[in-house]
């Protein structure tokens, strides 16, 4: 079965000066429409969802738009914005989907920021543990965006329902993720290390014997590890078929959640490839 997108066009109206802006998402959208997808409207994600995961006092702030930093300005409406990108991810976790939706969600901690750095890294809401802890089911989250994924690490460290794997670029932004601790496997990556060495060190993550048994599998869908993007590991379209297939294998109900991925048009063929390379087990 066809993997369905889930997408709105309201993620598409705001920052459109920022390298975070609309156009990576929207040309994505255009290419997976091409390609025959069929998409799902989300709804917003509750307040008690983003409760179980968020501080209260980060909310209340995010609510009122008082969340400035570098990388994620104070847009109006930013809260309706996240909240609808934290839906997305409930209802790919709800229909085994992919949500293609803005902004992203890895580097959000507990309390905004992750701890240990300064900035959010483009994210507000942690849209893919809202979607894991909405479906309240022992998970493997396997985060292949080129970043480490601080926030998600920060809000499941030590949780013995859900492994949380990373494979990023490092020494880079956000400067964790240099090794594994407790549940949380990180395996750092040179720049523009390749395909070859991403999929061998892919399988080697995907086989350890510290991952806790899991009932479904959640994805960190980024594609800055493409060649020439902000975080390159020099993959190819290609290399996101054989990253497809080896989920595949895992053999567990798996949902997608768009992360980065910065170079307009590649998205959308990442992504297609990405699922192709699902589908085709
Ligand atoms: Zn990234």
């Amino acid at each position: 079965m066809r993997t369905k997108i889930v997408f709105s066009e309201k993620c598409l109206s705001y920052g459109a000066w920022h390298i975070e802006g609309p156009n990576r998402v929207k040309l994505a959208h255009e290419i997976l429409r091409a390609e025959g997808y069929e998409f799902l409207e989300p709804t917003p994600a509750s307040e008690e969802d983003l409760l179980k995961i968020h501080d209260s006092d980060y909310i209340w702030t995010l609510k009122k738009s008082m969340v400035e930093d570098p990388d994620t300005p104070a847009y109006d409406n930013i809260f309706e914005y996240a909240k609808n990108s934290a839906g997305g991810a409930i209802m790919a976790a709800k229909t085994n989907g992919f949500s293609l939706m803005r902004p992203p969600g890895h580097h959000a901690g507990i309390y905004g920021a992750a701890l240990g750095v300064n900035t959010r890294g483009f994210c507000y809401l942690n849209n893919v543990a809202i979607a894991v802890k909405h479906l309240n089911k022992s998970a493997l989250v396997l985060d292949i965006d080129g970043h480490h994924g601080n926030g998600t690490q920060e809000i499941f460290f030590g949780n013995k329902r859900v492994t949380f794997i990373s494979l990023h670029r490092y020494p880079y932004y956000p400067g964790t993720g240099a090794y594994s601790e407790s549940n949380c496997l990180n395996f750092p990556l040179p720049a523009n290390c390749g395909e070859k060495v991403y999929l061998k060190t892919l399988d080697k993550a995907l086989n350890m014997k510290s991952i806790n048994p899991f009932e479904i599998v959640a994805v960190s869908a980024g594609f800055d590890t493409h060649r020439g993007d902000l975080a390159s590991l020099a993959l190819t379209e290609n290399s996101y078929r054989k990253i497809g297939r080896k989920i595949a294998a895992l053999n567990k109900p798996t949902f997608f959640v768009l992360e980065g991925g910065y170079m307009g048009d590649k998205n959308g063929k990442d992504i297609n490839q990405l699922l192709r390379g699902f589908e085709d087990k």
